[in-house]
This record gives structure tokens, C-alpha cells and sequence, in this order.
């Protein structure tokens, strides 16, 4: 069986903890690989090997690492088919949704590089006589990246690029349910003339992630997951003096007002409930109807998912994949069931669908809940899968406060023609990314993705400008040239002439 190592110093490294873990191909549900689980002493050669490049790096020029960052453009542009199927082979989202996996990524690749222009800094002169200010940002020594299984290559692709571009390296600890993508990056980086030591990867479990926590000489720590994990690792990185930002869960409304155009919004809520089987954190997994739209628009919603075509990723007439593990689709499945005892109408039941020459596939069909309680475990939790809850409200106002009662505030969205209901929502909703007639609102990589609430922790958000501040430290730096005649004691505060 073939298993992926962790990558450190430019090269494989094999792991020699005698740990493993499987990587299914969710289509068959046959394990195809593993992956080796990283020892603390493992971690701790990564982090020593990331900062002993660090010194060489930091002080690279940049047209030393632009160049680089181009050529892994080109490189990632040219293999987008082969790191899409490897996507697909360990996550089992389809094809074409892996491909946009990678587009997105390869945004963040652009940004950084650009990253000459964004790192210029500030100049103020004369501020006081002879006197200069200049601004600069320089990079934290060495970073970790902790990131999902739902985004193998893209969330990896929100950290590194930015991270290494302003001149830090970087030590990733990917999801041990799919690997390979992040590690073929690994690859790519290497081949387009990266230095040893600037991007690294451990493989592993807790015990990696734990290690890199604790280390001392990780800097900062950029984390996506779930929302119990955020938590932990904000906690455990302050605790251990480390910067941090923890990107968590979420459970995202899209508000479809009366005026709204209902079979966009229809198609809409399809695309952006049931895309990657529900596993993004971007996924919509409410729909709240206003004002008696209910009944026609759960129509249209659910007209349309019974005719989804789910099947293996690698198929190109599948619209929808497996789900990760066999456990988690069991576990999505049960959130359909308690729905219906708490109170739901289940309109489209997923449960039970099976793949034909495919049955022993983590495949799930779609589902549809209607007038669900908030009360219900569909509504108060994240379920990651292919279930897309409705729940009514008779207007915006008993919308908006349901809403923004939600302990996350990740992404959400209104569907209007009505431009001052829509501007107002942007103005009111507690979320961090809002679509207006756009379900799924990922920023462009040079703004900046994150949430509000449970959906992060810490402060600054996810690549852009929040991303360059994330990877630099701040340096004001005031400068006299003096005159002959500028000399003289004065113990008074320094102010200006
Ligand atoms: P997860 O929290 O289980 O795992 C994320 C990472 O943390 C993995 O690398 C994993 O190995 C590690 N980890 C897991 N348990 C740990 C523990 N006890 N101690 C230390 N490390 C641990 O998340 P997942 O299931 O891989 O991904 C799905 C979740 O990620 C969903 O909740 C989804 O909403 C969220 N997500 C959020 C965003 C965002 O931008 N907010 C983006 C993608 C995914």
C-alpha cells in the first residue's frame, strides 16, 4: 500500500513512529493509501530545519522570491487536471468542483505574486526637522499551517503563499484524510526552485499538531476546522505565546425575500447546499423564506434536487460526490432521521442512497427539510453533509434576528430585487462574508475570507491584506541625519520643530 510521508527539508522523509493513518478513496470506500503519523521528535527536525532556512529567506530578495512564486504559478496551472484528481481520488468531490478548488487557490498564488507592490511600506519626511518615519513589515520567523480535509489543496494555498512571499517558511500539518494534494504542491514548490527548508510538511494526528502548538520556535499559527478545534488551538497558541488565527465552522442562511426572483434563488440554494456534498464551510444549510415564499420555493428546491446526478467523482456526469468517511455519512444520516422526530417535514429523504457497482461508497443522496424547528439538532448544528434545512419567517425583521442569533458567522446571504432591503441586511447581519443574490460569497484573494463568532478566532482574517498583516511584524523606523547645530540636552518628551 502506498503510504504519504511528511516532506521536510526539500525532499520525502519517511515517518518511524510505527503510526498510520487511512486514506480511503471515498467512491469505493476501499483504502488505498496511508499516511504516516509525525512524532514529536519528527516535528521538531521539520521546525528545526524550517528555521535554519529562515535566516537565508527572510532576507531573500524579493525579486528573488517573486520569481519563484511565478514559476510556481505557471507549474500549478499546468498540473490543475493531476491536483484535481488527487482531490477527488482522497476527498471524492467531483472533478469539476476540484478544478475550482484549485482556481481558488491558485488566486491566493497571484497575490503573492504580487507581493512587492503590498510590502512597499511608508515614508514620511521631514516630520520633524531632519526627521524621517518609514513604516516597514517584516516576516515572523517560522509559521504553521493546521488545515480540513474539505479543501485539500486551496486552504493550504490561503496560508503558504502569502506566508513564504513576505519571507517566512512554513511548516504544514495537513488533514490526514487527504494528503496527497498538498503534498504534490510540495512537490511543485520544489521544482520551481523553492530552498530547502522553506516549506515543509508534517504528516500526522493531535500529536503533531499538539508539538507545533507548543514549539518555540513557531511564530504564528493560521488554523482551519471545525469550530471545538478552533477553539482549542486559539487557546493552546496564546498560551504558548504564538500568534494565531483559527478559522472554524458554520451554518449559513440565505434569506429569500417575497420579491426575490425564486427560481434563481431555487437554483441558487441547489448549487450552494448540495456542491461537495454539503462540505464546505461555505455551504448553505439554511434557507430562510420570508413572508410566504415557503411553499413555491421549497417547490422549486425540491423539483430540482431529485434530479441530481450523484455518482464518483471521477466521472464527469456526476454533479455530486461520496462524503469523506463512511462514519460521517452514517452521522449526516442521522441528522435526516432526528429531524423528522423533532419536528421537520421531510421533503427529499437522502438516506439510504446507494451507487450502483458503487455500494460500498460513502455516497449519500440530498435532502430536503422543511419547516424546521430551530429547536432540532439539523438546525442548531453544523452537519456538513448534503441536507439543506427551510425554516419560515414572516418577515425580515424575525429573519435578520434569527440570523444573527446563530452562534456562527461565517458566510450568509439575502436574495432581493429590492436594492435598501439588500443594503440594510449587509449593514445588520453578524456574519463575516455576506452575498447579495450571491449564495456562496468567498472573497477574491485580495480581499480577505473569514468569519465572525464561532466561525473565527482571533482577529485577522484569512489571506489579502489581513493575510500579509497575519505573516508580518510592524517596524517604524525614524531616522535623523544631524546638523551640527541640532545637538543640546533636553530631557523633555520628543516633539516636533
Ligand atoms: P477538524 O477540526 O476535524 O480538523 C482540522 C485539522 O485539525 C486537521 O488537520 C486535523 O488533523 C486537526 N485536528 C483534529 N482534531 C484535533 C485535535 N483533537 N487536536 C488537534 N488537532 C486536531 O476539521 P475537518 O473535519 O477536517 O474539516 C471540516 C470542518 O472545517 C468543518 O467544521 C468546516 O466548517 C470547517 N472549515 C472551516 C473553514 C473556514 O474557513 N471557516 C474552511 C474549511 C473548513
Amino acid at each position: 500500500m502506498k503510504t504519504v510521508n511528511h516532506w521536510i527539508g526539500d525532499k520525502p522523509v519517511e515517518g518511524t513512529s510505527g503510526r498510520f493513518g487511512p486514506v480511503y478513496n471515498p467512491a469505493t470506500g476501499a483504502q488505498e493509501k496511508q499516511v504516516a503519523f509525525a512524532t514529536v521528535d519528527e516535528v521538531d527536525t521539520a521546525v528545526a530545519t524550517a528555521k535554519a532556512a529562515s535566516l537565508s529567506w527572510g532576507q531573500s530578495s524579493l525579486a528573488k522570491r517573486t520569481a519563484i512564486l511565478f514559476k510556481f504559478r505557471e507549474l500549478l496551472d499546468a498540473h490543475r487536471d493531476e491536483i484535481a484528481e488527487l482531490i477527488s481520488a482522497e476527498h471524492g468531490k467531483v472533478h469539476s468542483d476540484a478544478l475550482g478548488e484549485v482556481a481558488r487557490g491558485l488566486e491566493v498564488v497571484e497575490l503573492a505574486c504580487g507581493i512587492s507592490e503590498k510590502l512597499k511600506g511608508e515614508l514620511s519626511t521631514q516630520v520633524s526637522t531632519r526627521v524621517d518615519v518609514a513604516s516597514i513589515r517584516q516576516p515572523l520567523g517560522v509559521v504553521a499551517g493546521i488545515t480540513p480535509f474539505n479543501f485539500p489543496a486551496m486552504v493550504p494555498m490561503w496560508m503558504f503563499p502569502l506566508a513564504i512571499a513576505t519571507g517566512n517558511t512554513f511548516v504544514l500539518k495537513p488533514s490526514e484524510k487527504d494528503p496527497s494534494a498538498s503534498y504534490r504542491l510540495a512537490e511543485l514548490l520544489s521544482e520551481a526552485g523553492l530552498p530547502d527548508g522553506v516549506f515543509n510538511i508534517v504528516q500526522g494526528d493531535k500529536v503533531a499538531v499538539d508539538r507545533l502548538l507548543e514549539h518555540p520556535d513557531i511564530a504564528a499559527v493560521s488554523f482551519v476546522g471545525s469550530t471545538p478545534i478552533a477553539k482549542y488551538i486559539q487557546l493552546k497558541a496564546v498560551q504558548h505565546d504564538k500568534r494565531v488565527q483559527a478559522l472554524g465552522g458554520a451554518k449559513n442562511h440565505m434569506l429569500v425575500l417575497p420579491d426575490a426572483d425564486l427560481d434563481f434563488a431555487a437554483d441558487q440554494a441547489i448549487n450552494a447546499a448540495y456542491g461537495s456534498a454539503g462540505e464546505r464551510c461555505m455551504a448553505v444549510s439554511v434557507v430562510v423564506a420570508v413572508g410566504g415564499t415557503g411553499d413555491e420555493l421549497v417547490a422549486k428546491i425540491a423539483e430540482r434536487a431529485k434530479s441530481l446526478r450523484i455518482g464518483p467523482g471521477d466521472d464527469p456526469s456526476s454533479e455530486m460526490g461520496p462524503l469523506i468517511t463512511r462514519e460521517h455519512r452514517d452521522k449526516v444520516a442521522s441528522y435526516v432521521t432526528s429531524a423528522a422526530e423533532q419536528g421537520a417535514e421531510v421533503v427529499v429523504d437522502g438516506t439510504g442512497y446507494s451507487v450502483e457497482g458503487h455500494e460500498d461508497g460513502f455516497f449519500i443522496g440530498v435532502s430536503l427539510l422543511d419547516k424546521v424547528p430551530v429547536t432540532a439538532d439539523a438546525y442548531k448544528d453544523e452537519i456538513f453533509g448534503p441536507v439543506l434545512c427551510v425554516v419560515r419567517a414572516d418577515t425580515y425583521e424575525d429573519a435578520i434576528k434569527l440570523i444573527n442569533s446563530s452562534r456562527w458567522g461565517n458566510g450568509t446571504a439575502i436574495f432581493t430585487r429590492d436594492g435598501g432591503a439588500a443594503r440594510r441586511f449587509q449593514l445588520e447581519v453578524q456574519a463575516g462574508m455576506v452575498g447579495v443574490n450571491v449564495p456562496i460569497p468567498v472573497p477574491v484573494g485580495y480581499h480577505s475570507f473569514g468569519g465572525w463568532k464561532d466561525s473565527l478566532f482571533g482577529d485577522l482574517h484569512i489571506y489579502g491584506n489581513d493575510g500579509i498583516a497575519f505573516y508580518t511584524q510592524g517596524k517604524v523606523i525614524t531616522t535623523r541625519w544631524p546638523d551640527p547645530a541640532d545637538g543640546g540636552i533636553n530631557l523633555g518628551f520628543p516633539s516636533h520643530s
